[in-house]
Formats: C-alpha cells, sequence, structure tokens
C-alpha cells in the first residue's frame, strides 16, 4: 500500500470533508486495490456527511445517485463519488434495497458491503479500519462475504456474479461457506435482469481466467439463459478461453461452444435474451453460421466468405475455430487480406461511375459489376482498369 498514494484531487475531496469536521474515508474498490498494489480505476469516499452538507461543500456536484447517498464531486477534471455511510433496508427483489437510511458510524456502512476485501476503509492519516478481517482476506487471496453468505446472497443476487468476477480478476479463491452459499442460491440470479447479468458475464470473459464462466454454469446462475449439462463438457468448453482478451471473439467463441454442446438454441437467442446489441448478435450469428461448415479451403474460398460477411466477422470466425478446433484459419486469412486481393466491388478496379459511363444502368449494372467481381477473384491478377473495361465491352456486344 505504501507505494499507491491516492492522487491530489481525492486528498483535497478527503481534507475538505475533514477540515468542516466531518469523518471522510477512501472505502471499497480504490482500497483494496491500493493493499494489492494495482493502481485503482476509481476512488471511492464515504462520510457521515449527509448529501446536502456534501453539496455545499463543493461547488461543482452532481446528483444522480443522491437517492443512495451518493454525491459526485467534480473536480479539476475528474469525478469522486462520495456516500453517505448508510445501510441498506430490506430487499425486494434480490437486487435493490427498497430503502436506505443513512448512519452517523463507519462500521455499519462496511457490513452492508459484499465481500470483506471491499469492506475496508482508510482515512487520509491513519489506521486501516478493518473490521471483518479484509486485509487478512486479501493476503490470502480469499473472497468471503461481510456476514453470512445465504443472507447477503438472498438481499442482492448480483453479490454472487460479483464474487466469481472477482475470483477470475483477482486470482482469489472462494472462501468455503461463501461457494457453497453461491451453489445454494443460485437460483436467485434468475431474477436479476438481464443487462446486470450480461454486464457481469462481459467482465468475466474479460479477465485472465474467463473460465469461471463455467463455475458459474456449473452453479446454475445462468440457468434462465443456458441449458445446463450432466455430462462432462468443461473440458470442451474451455477451449474458447484461449481466444484474444476481447469481447466479440470472446462472446462469439462461448456462443460457439455453448451451441457445439446444445446448451443454448442458438447465438440470437442466448444473445438477445441477455440484451446483447445488434452488432454483437449479428456478428456472433455469423460466426457460429460460418463454423457450422467446413472450413474454406482456397483463397477464393475465403474471398467469398470476406465478401458476404465482412472482415470483422470473418477474423472473429477464424480466431474461433482455430481455438475450438485447433485450426489454421488465422493464418490462411491473414495471408489472403496481405496479399491485398480485391473481394469487394469496392477494390475492384473500375467503379460503378466507370459503368454508368459505358450506358450501364440499375440492375444490370449491379450484376456486372458481380460478374467482374467473381472474374476478378479467380483472377486477381487482371484486376487491372483496362483490362476490365475490354471486359465490359465484350459482354455487352455478346
Ligand atoms: P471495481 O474495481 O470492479 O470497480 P469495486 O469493488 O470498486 O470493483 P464497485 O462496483 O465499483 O466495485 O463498488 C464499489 C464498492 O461498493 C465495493 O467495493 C463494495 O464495497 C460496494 N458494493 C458494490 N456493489 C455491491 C453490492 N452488490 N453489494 C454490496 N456492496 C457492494
Ligand atoms: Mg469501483
Amino acid at each position: 500500500m505504501a507505494n499507491i498514494t491516492p492522487p491530489k484531487y481525492v486528498k483535497q475531496v478527503l481534507i475538505t470533508l475533514q477540515a468542516r469536521g466531518y469523518h471522510a474515508y477512501l472505502v471499497g474498490g480504490c482500497v483494496r486495490d491500493m493493499i494489492l498494489g494495482v493502481h485503482p480505476q476509481d476512488w471511492d469516499i464515504c462520510t457521515d456527511a449527509l448529501p446536502e452538507q456534501v453539496r455545499d461543500l463543493f461547488p461543482r456536484t452532481l446528483t444522480v445517485g443522491v437517492r443512495h447517498g451518493t454525491v459526485t464531486v467534480l473536480i479539476h477534471s475528474h469525478a469522486v463519488e462520495v456516500t453517505t455511510f448508510r445501510t441498506d433496508g430490506s430487499y425486494a427483489d434480490h437486487r435493490h434495497p427498497e430503502a436506505v437510511s443513512f448512519v452517523g458510524d463507519l462500521t455499519s456502512d462496511l457490513a452492508r458491503r459484499d465481500f470483506t476485501m471491499n469492506a475496508i476503509a482508510l482515512p487520509p492519516d491513519g489506521l486501516v479500519v478493518d473490521p471483518f478481517g479484509g486485509m487478512e482476506d486479501i493476503r490470502s487471496g480469499i473472497i468471503r462475504c461481510v456476514g453470512e453468505p445465504d443472507r447477503r446472497f438472498e438481499e442482492d443476487a448480483l453479490r454472487m456474479f460479483r464474487a466469481l468476477r472477482f475470483s477470475a480478476r483477482l486470482g482469489f479463491s472462494l472462501e468455503e461457506e461463501t461457494r457453497a452459499g453461491i451453489y445454494r442460491k443460485a437460483s436467485l440470479a434468475a431474477a436479476l435482469s438481464p443487462e446486470r447479468v450480461r454486464d457481469e458475464v462481459e467482465k468475466m470473459l474479460l479477465t485472465n481466467r474467463p473460465e469461471i464462466i463455467l463455475t458459474t454454469i456449473e452453479a446454475g446462475l445462468l440457468d434462465r439463459y443456458i441449458l445446463r449439462r450432466e455430462d462432462d463438457t468443461a473440458s470442451e468448453l474451455i477451449r474458447f478461453t484461449a481466444l484474444p482478451k476481447k469481447a466479440l471473439p470472446r462472446w462469439a467463441g462461448l456462443c460457439a461452444a455453448l451451441e457445439r454442446h446444445a446448451m443454448i438454441r442458438s447465438p440470437q437467442d442466448f444473445l438477445s435474451a441477455l440484451h446483447l446489441d445488434g452488432r454483437t448478435q449479428r456478428c456472433c450469428a455469423d460466426c457460429c453460421t460460418l463454423l457450422r461448415d467446413a472450413p474454406p479451403k482456397t483463397p477464393k474460398d475465403w474471398k467469398v466468405l470476406l465478401n458476404r460477411y465482412g472482415v470483422d466477422t470473418v477474423s472473429c470466425a477464424a480466431q474461433v475455430s482455430d481455438a475450438l478446433y485447433t485450426r489454421h484459419c488465422r493464418d490462411q486469412l491473414r495471408a489472403v487480406l496481405k496479399s491485398g486481393e480485391c473481394f469487394s466491388v469496392r477494390h475492384l478496379a473500375v467503379t460503378g461511375d466507370d459503368l454508368v459511363e459505358l450506358g450501364l444502368r440499375g440492375k444490370e449494372l449491379g450484376e456486372m459489376l458481380q460478374f467482374l467481381l467473381e472474374y476478378v477473384m479467380d483472377y486477381p491478377e487482371n484486376n487491372r482498369r483496362e483490362l476490365l473495361l475490354q471486359l465490359v465491352h465484350g459482354t455487352e456486344e455478346s
């Protein structure tokens, strides 16, 4: 922790609060990350000042989260979230507390947090406040619920995803009761909104251990979206984890692996249920369509696919194909793209305007461009203007 200190603007917020007699602490993910020696992505502060009091102290604030006690302080082109100590009321839908109450003491605020590692507070000038043994758990690489796991997951089912996601991201293991609680309470995840589940799954897919998704499925957290199978599919499913750490190939790889094992009806079905964006849905569906056929053999085959599906989708399918079926599609595709050979009417040495000058219009013009493209895909060396214009003449005359 010694070598990571909060930036000046964060210290300024802490000190401004303290100077007015309020308590102010860094809390949550930023403290955990500092202990781990990782630079925090964002800095959260908790305080006993009420939201109106926080607003009065800083000239520029946003109040979108004020219902939950959070005031966003805008300072030197940064945003710092300042949240009043609170406890959460009862949880109606396994996700949202019906009401929050502001409290005067830090320990109550820390007690509502999800895991011991996220329930540590650090004052600007003093010792950490760690009532649940978070420091020790971080040192041992353990994710442990604050309090009784079953109850904490009943309150908010998203915490089960968070536990698995953090374990993948940090390489931590789940404390035994926390793990057992996830398996016991997994069915509550069905009530979560698809968007929240989608965001958690995507974050899992983008860690260095995307195989955590297999545990997530096995535990039953994704039963609303994925059919669990009793037979041992894990060793095959896990292959998609060899894909580059990017959202599109990892979603496509996951879809292809799940479809292959009949765990989803179709990629489209799965991804639309999770409210993925249209582009990802289309690209993954196209990738899976491509993967159902034998891989292209010749450069011409690749060019036909590139023309039909576009570079992004074909590249994605090639990556998934290599990962799932140990092929060498990416090398072949790279060679085709590197050759600079034409696979789209946009790359033809003649343009639509050239053909208009030659008197072609409408449907006829479209068909001619398509004919030229076919020809050039077969004879790439002939993608030359004069030659193609001659060819158009010849075809017109015949
Ligand atoms: P990340 O680095 O992914 O942002 P984080 O721990 O900062 O990790 P946030 O979602 O930003 O996660 O939440 C900030 C803090 O709020 C957490 O560290 C935790 O103390 C608390 N928190 C967030 N979500 C929950 C939840 N669902 N239940 C209980 N406490 C939560
Ligand atoms: Mg955070």
